[in-house]
Parts: C-alpha cells; structure tokens; sequence
C-alpha cells in the first residue's frame, strides 16, 4: 500500500511520527506539510492554490490535522494520486465542522471511501481494501495482556496512530490488573494524547476523553473486567414505557458511533462496561434515576 499524507500542525507532526515508527515507513511515499492552522485562512474562495504541486500516485490519503476550508484539496489531492481511499482523523471540535465533511464527500467521486473517525484512534475496518490494510495496524487500540495479579506484558495488537498505546503498553507492566485501566489512562496523558480538551457539542464531551475511553476499553477488553462502570438498574428501567431513552440520546459514545448503551427488545437500556467511559452524563440525564456508577469488578466481555 502507498499513503500519501497532507498535514498541519503539531498533530499533523505527531501523527507521522506515529505512524511512521510503527511499522509503516515504507509505505509513506510522500509527505505535503501546510502551515500550522494559525497561518491558514479558516475560510477560502479559491482552493486550488493549496493543492500541492507534486502529487505521487497513491492508494491511501491521509489528511491530518488540517483545519477549516483548506481540506477542500482533498478532492484534487486524490484524484492527482489516483488514490482509492481517504482517512480524515477529527481531533478538535471546530476542524472540519458536518458541513465540510458533506462537502468534502460530495466532492469526491462515488467509488472513493473516505472515513472522518473522532477520534483518530475510533478507527475500525469497513470494508475497504486501504484503510482495511491501515486498520491491521492502526487504530481502535487491541492489547493482548499476559498477567496474573500483576500485568507482566503487554502487546499492541492495533495502536493509535499517534503511537500512544505502545507507551501505554510499555509502561502498565508491573501494574496491578486492578489498577491497570486507571494507570493505562494516567500514561495516555502522560504521552501525551494531542486530542482537544474543548467539550465537543456533537457528542457532550472532549474528543480527548473519547480518546481515553478507546485506550481503557483496550485494557479491559483483554483482562476481562472493569472495576468502574455505569450500570442500570434493569427492574425499574422506565424504557419500555414512558422515557424517551434520555441516557442514550446524551451518551457521548454512542452519539459518537459506539453501543456503549443499547436498548433490549422490551425497550429497557443496557450499558457495555467495557466502552462506558464513566463520564456519568447518562446518571445525570436519567430522570428516574435508575443508572449508578458500581465501583467494583464488573465481567467485560471481550469482543
Ligand atoms: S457513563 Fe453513561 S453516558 Fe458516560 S460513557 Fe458510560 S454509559 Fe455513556
Ligand atoms: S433514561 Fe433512565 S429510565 Fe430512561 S431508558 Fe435510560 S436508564 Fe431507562
């Protein structure tokens, strides 16, 4: 596979570095850095004179960390590469607002996948044969965890593309299983994650904290089990009568793609504890107060 990648900024930077020490240098055959998003227009009437000049011929392209109207090239830049397949990580709330994402898409001819995941590290396979190939490397963050009541290794089976989950990995070994989601949270900060810390309105939360809930989620996947979560109380669950399913319609993972909360056949809502990111926005909205947060070891199936 040959990635082309457009990028700006410090998180352009960041995620090069990523996905370049990680596995795929050889793949990048070329690089088009843009000025950081304070030197660029947030708006612009001409884009031709951002798209770059030398394009090579490419399967993938990857835009990141570009803001606002400049991704308009993104149309030019894929049909200069002859690429099939376009990855636009989103983390910051005000980069590529739903309108641009349309646009972009409706720019692009229809046999041309392009996937916008908030953030980067949501990523997951969809069926297309580049970013497919991305995704056995890249993404939403897989461990494989060797433990007993301490972890004693951990490999990245998928990573984020900035390359956190492989600190992460390096530094839990010698954490106890218990503590292991809370201190593989505290080295993602550490890394640190690049994701905006501004609360996000599509989702009610910041895409570092979705970014978070990935990296936890990883871990208790593989251990099996979680010592956090939201839980509702499925007896006295108003969903299938009256309520209008408050706790879904805030989620922030669900609202961003996951089913972190489902609703059963009787309309009654289930949470997952191992996606539930313990952000308590669904404890708050519930107006029956059916939903509390178990501090203790919850099962988390492994999927
Ligand atoms: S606490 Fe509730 S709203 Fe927050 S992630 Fe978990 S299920 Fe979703
Ligand atoms: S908001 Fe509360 S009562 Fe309504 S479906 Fe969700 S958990 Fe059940």
């Amino acid at each position: 596979m040959r990635i082309f990648i457009i990028s700006s900024g410090e998180y352009g930077s960041k995620i090069v570095n990523g996905i370049a020490n990680h596995g795929f240098a050889e793949k990048i055959i070329g690089i088009h850095e843009f000025p950081p998003k304070e030197e660029l227009p947030e708006f612009v009437d001409d884009v031709s004179e951002y798209v770059p000049e030398k394009v090579p011929e490419a399967d993938l392209i990857i835009a990141v960390g570009i803001h606002g109207d400049v991704n308009m090239v993104i149309s030019d830049v894929v049909k200069k590469a002859n690429a099939k397949s376009v990855i636009v990580p989103i983390y910051h709330p005000q980069q590529i607002p739903i309108g641009l994402q349309n646009e972009i898409k409706k720019s692009l001819d229809e046999e041309i996948a392009i996937v916008f995941p908030k953030p980067f590290c949501s990523l997951l396979p969809i069926g297309d044969e580049f970013i497919d190939e991305f995704t056995t490397v890249f993404g939403k963050p897989k461990f494989e965890i060797q433990a007993d009541e301490i972890v004693k290794s951990v490999e990245v089976l998928r990573g984020a593309p900035c390359g956190s989950s492989w600190f992460v990995a390096e530094n839990i070994i010698g954490t106890s299983v218990d503590d292991a989601e809370f201190e593989a949270n505290n080295k993602l900060h550490n890394f640190p994650c690049s994701s905006s810390m501004i609360v996000d309105n599509a989702t009610g939360d910041t895409i570092l904290h979705l970014a978070s809930y990935k990296t936890k989620e990883a871990i208790k996947r593989t251990l099996g089990f979680t010592n956090r979560a939201a839980v509702v109380d499925e007896e006295i669950c108003e969903g299938s009568g009256t309520c209008e399913h408050f706790c879904l319609n805030a989620c922030p993972n669900v609202l961003s793609g996951t089913n972190t909360i489902s609703l059963k056949t009787d309309g009654k809502a289930t949470i997952d504890p191992g996606s539930c990111g313990v952000c308590e926005i669904c404890v708050n909205e519930c107006p029956y107060g059916v939903i509390e947060i178990w501090e203790e070891r919850i099962p988390v199936e492994n999927k």
